[in-house]
């Protein structure tokens, strides 16, 4: 495994619709190790292979129970992922992400979600996701799609100082 290089903006690659992956082989195998080291390392909650520019419609999400801190975090590799539900209810969060270093904002996001697509292996699978699950798919599908969190909100302001924690950086 090797850690990428995250990509910010504004790098093309952020902007552009990524493509469906068809070959399940070692590249990906690769590519997908390579995304959850450099996630972790990060560190951030999710990233979405256009940020280590791949324009690949690949994420990989790792987080625990919002309640409970004791749950460890729980690894999820989506390939081709797809929205097929969303709730009517909606919730306005803080987010940040690993390509605006610096920024965070306010954007308002389904509350639960229903995502289908396949793992690593190219197996289907579906998560249902409520919070701020539910928000790190949402905002790993938009980059997918060359949308960033930016493009929700015009509520966006920079953190004072590097330390500052106030969010899941994804
Ligand atoms: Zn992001």
């Amino acid at each position: 495994m090797a850690i990428r290089d995250i990509v910010s903006i504004p790098a093309p690659v952020l902007k552009k619709k990524a493509r469906k992956v068809t070959d399940f082989g070692t590249e990906l195998q690769h590519l997908i190790d390579d995304m959850i080291e450099t996630m972790r390392v990060a560190p951030g909650v999710g990233l979405a292979a256009p940020q280590v520019d791949v324009p690949l419609r690949v994420i990989v999400v790792e987080y625990g129970d919002d309640e409970d801190e004791n749950v460890p975090p729980k690894l999820y590799t989506l390939v081709n992922p797809e929205i097929t539900r969303v709730s009517d209810e909606v919730e306005v969060g803080t987010e940040g992400c690993l390509s605006i270093p610096g920024f965070v904002g306010d954007v308002e996001r389904a509350l639960a979600i229903t995502v289908k697509g396949q793992n690593r292996r190219g197996q289907p699978i579906r998560i249902k996701a409520n919070g701020w699950l539910a928000r790190i798919f949402q905002h790993e599908l938009d980059h997918l799609d060359g949308v960033l969190f930016t493009d929700r909100t015009d509520k966006v302001w920079k953190l004072e100082g590097e330390a500052s924690q106030v969010s899941p950086a994804d």
